[in-house]
């Protein structure tokens, strides 16, 4: 494929992992991200996957997927706290930050920008056009929607671009293990999880901030899903000063009432041991769960990948190596053909049913899991 002029709307991983490979083909790249505050601290531990691994490779940094904290085992609680079942089944988290940051470090400098949100994108019959907020136009051959949920190049290609609400939300936490209390040892060095009828919680450790993975300097993530009565999703994702975000609710924006709240159910509904470990998060998060399966992801001009192509349940683990395949199938169509809309149909042709399949996954493990 000549060389493209390729503009991609999102920053996080999808979009990273395309600007990359796509870089490194030789095709004039950019990315607009819309948040200025960098990205670091949005996940938590990623479990390995074969195209994680194999994006890793191809952009040079597999040393990443060492970074990882070993759950030796998975356990299953009883009410009283007490450990009901136990599973030979080790895995290892990979370091969310430091994925990101060493990834991010790939990109040539000058061509991630961050705090740049796009706010439309149209496409013509040669190519297709950014509009940026600070009113800026760009032109590119081809516009790449790494944009996640609420993507600003899903419309494009979607007649319903909606995400469905899925029915529950995942409240979660992240905290230094330093500050679990004695009571809650139980959950260390394990895949902790408490089912019963309504109620799914599991725990693990992930690593530290820049990736430290030694005892000590870990961090113990949480992860609550709860589901949520019609109606009550129009206040859930509403911060402390009544600001509303569309399906989150960030670290640090729940109010005081909601915390306690939140504190009183754990103590109402979970063993000991996950009661604490809600304890000691003081500022949870919430993250909506939601679908979404496109029917095109891609056109003459434009892509997508990653979520917002394909919104996959958490359960599945499989939303960043989903991400990774996404990229890698993108940046091997254009590089087997000449012509840009050949390689991009080649590139729906062969994504669309793996994203779908994956969905599909992920809404089975979510029907059992609540
Ligand atoms: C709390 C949490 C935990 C997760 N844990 C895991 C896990 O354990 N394993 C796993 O595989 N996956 C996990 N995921 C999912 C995973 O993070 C995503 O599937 C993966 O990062 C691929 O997402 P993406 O890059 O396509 O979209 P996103 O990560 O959603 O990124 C989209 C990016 O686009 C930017 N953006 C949006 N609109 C605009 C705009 N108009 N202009 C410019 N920029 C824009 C956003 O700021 C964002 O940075 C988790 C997600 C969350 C929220």
């Amino acid at each position: 494929m000549k060389r493209l002029r390729i503009r991609i709307v999102g920053g996080s991983l999808a979009g990273l992992f395309a600007g990359i490979l796509l870089q490194r083909d030789g095709h004039d790249v950019k990315i607009y991200e819309r948040s200025s505050s960098g990205l670091a601290g949005r996940g938590a531990g990623l479990v390995g996957q074969h195209d994680l691994f194999r994006i890793l490779r191809a952009i040079g940094c597999e040393h990443v997927a060492r970074v990882g904290v070993v759950a030796h085992e998975r356990i299953f609680l009883n009410r009283d706290g007490s450990v009901g079942e136990t599973f030979r089944t080790p895995q290892t988290q990979i370091s969310w930050d430091f994925l990101y940051s060493t990834v991010a470090s790939h990109m040539a400098a000058g061509s991630y920008h961050i705090g740049q949100p796009v706010v439309q994108v149209i496409e013509g019959p040669e190519s297709a056009q950014l509009l940026l907020a600070d009113g800026r136009r760009e032109n590119a051959d081809l516009v790449i929607g790494a944009d996640g949920l609420g993507s600003v190049v899903r419309p494009l290609l979607n007649e319903d671009p909606s995400n469905r609400f899925a029915g529950y939300v995942a409240w979660r936490g992240l905290i230094p293990e330093t500050a679990l209390p004695q009571e809650a040892a139980i959950l260390l060095d394990r895949f902790a999880f408490y089912v019963t009828s309504g109620i799914h919680i599991l725990g693990y450790l992930v690593p530290g901030p820049h990736g430290e993975t030694g005892p000590g300097e870990r961090r113990y993530n949480w992860v609550w899903y709860r589901p949520v009565a019609p109606g009550e999703l129009q206040t859930l994702f509403i911060d402390a000063d009544g600001r509303s975000f569309d399906y989150s609710l960030p670290r640090g924006a729940l109010s005081e009432e909601r915390l306690q709240t939140l504190r009183a159910d754990a103590a109402a509904m979970l063993p000991p041991p996950f009661v604490k470990a809600i304890e000691a998060e003081p500022q949870p998060s919430i993250q909506g769960i939601f679908d979404f399966e496109a029917a095109k992801i891609a056109s003459a001009h434009t892509a997508l990948i990653g979520d917002a192509a394909f919104v996959v349940r958490p359960h599945t683990a499989m939303g960043v190596s989903k991400a990774a395949g996404d990229t890698l199938a993108l940046r091997e169509a254009l590089l087997a053909s000449e012509d840009l809309s050949e390689a991009l149909s080649r590139y729906q042709k062969e994504r669309l049913l793996v994203g779908k399949n994956i969905a599909d996954h992920g809404r089975r493990l979510g029907a059992s899991a609540l």
